[in-house]
């Protein structure tokens, strides 16, 4: 099965519109978590993902937050204030189907899946070596998929040393899996490491390959809605250089 990997689209639908395209036919889409939260297209991102075949999709921090599962005053100013507006403006129905959605982990054949980590799938981030150490032991699959940190990269235990290494993947090198890995695909609609292209992955069942991907999409139309609906400054900022 070849399958397509992402995460954190962050209500940007033009950017969630070129990673589906980008990607082409699948088997499976296999959504991390935060449709919401950011961005100026809340309502066109939850009702484009509700439609794609096959899905399995895991609420986010942002989408519990929205749903009223998690006070928003645990999000920082910026974070809230696009929370706030998004919580006003989302459709009852919207809202029905996000709190439809699992906010756990889930295990499908080969991999575990989580928002933020293993061992704490809304909060935690898996930035380095330390914390990926840790969440190794949190998960029984040979490999785990994340999202949260908006970072595309992989985290390898090596079984003998106990070492881990972090490797900051190359777009378009495929990568063969093996136990043990922690990989991040990184975010559609609001890439941090420097590259602002829209960030996935796929995932091939059969090969057992992880392919990271970068598409480019229209950044300023994105940047003129975010201005439109008067959310902070900064979310437009951020978008056309990826921080
Ligand atoms: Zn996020």
């Amino acid at each position: 099965m070849r399958i397509l990997v992402m995460s954190d689209i962050h209500a940007n639908y033009t950017a969630l519109e070129a990673v589906l395209r980008d990607a082409g036919k699948v088997d499976e889409t296999w959504c991390l978590g935060d449709l919401v939260g950011y961005g100026p297209d809340p309502n066109a991102v939850v009702e484009e993902v509700q439609d794609i075949p096959n899905l399995i999709c895991l609420l986010g921090n942002h989408d519990v937050g929205v749903i009223g599962k998690m006070p928003l005053e645990t999000f920082n100013g910026d974070a809230r204030r696009s929370l706030m507006h998004h919580e006003k403006v989302l459709t009852a129905t919207n809202l029905e189907y996000m709190r439809s959605l699992p906010s756990t982990i889930k295990v499908r054949g080969e991999a575990t899946l989580a928002h933020g980590s293993p061992r704490d799938p809304l909060w935690e981030y898996i930035l380095n070596s330390l914390t990926a150490r840790l969440n190794f032991d949190h998960f029984e699959t040979p490999w785990c998929f994340v999202g949260h940190s908006h970072i595309q990269c992989i985290f390898i235990l090596n079984p003998e040393t106990d070492q881990i290494s972090l490797d900051q993947t190359k777009p378009d090198t495929t990568i063969q899996l093996r136990p043990k890995m922690i990989l991040n695909p990184g975010s559609v609609g609001q890439p941090r490491d420097r590259d602002p292209r829209a960030a996935y992955a796929i995932y091939d069942t059969e090969a057992r390959s992880w392919t990271p991907r970068r598409v480019e999409y229209n950044i300023p139309e994105v940047q003129q809605r975010i201005r439109e609906f008067k959310l902070p400054e900064k979310h437009a900022l951020r978008i056309a250089e990826g921080w």
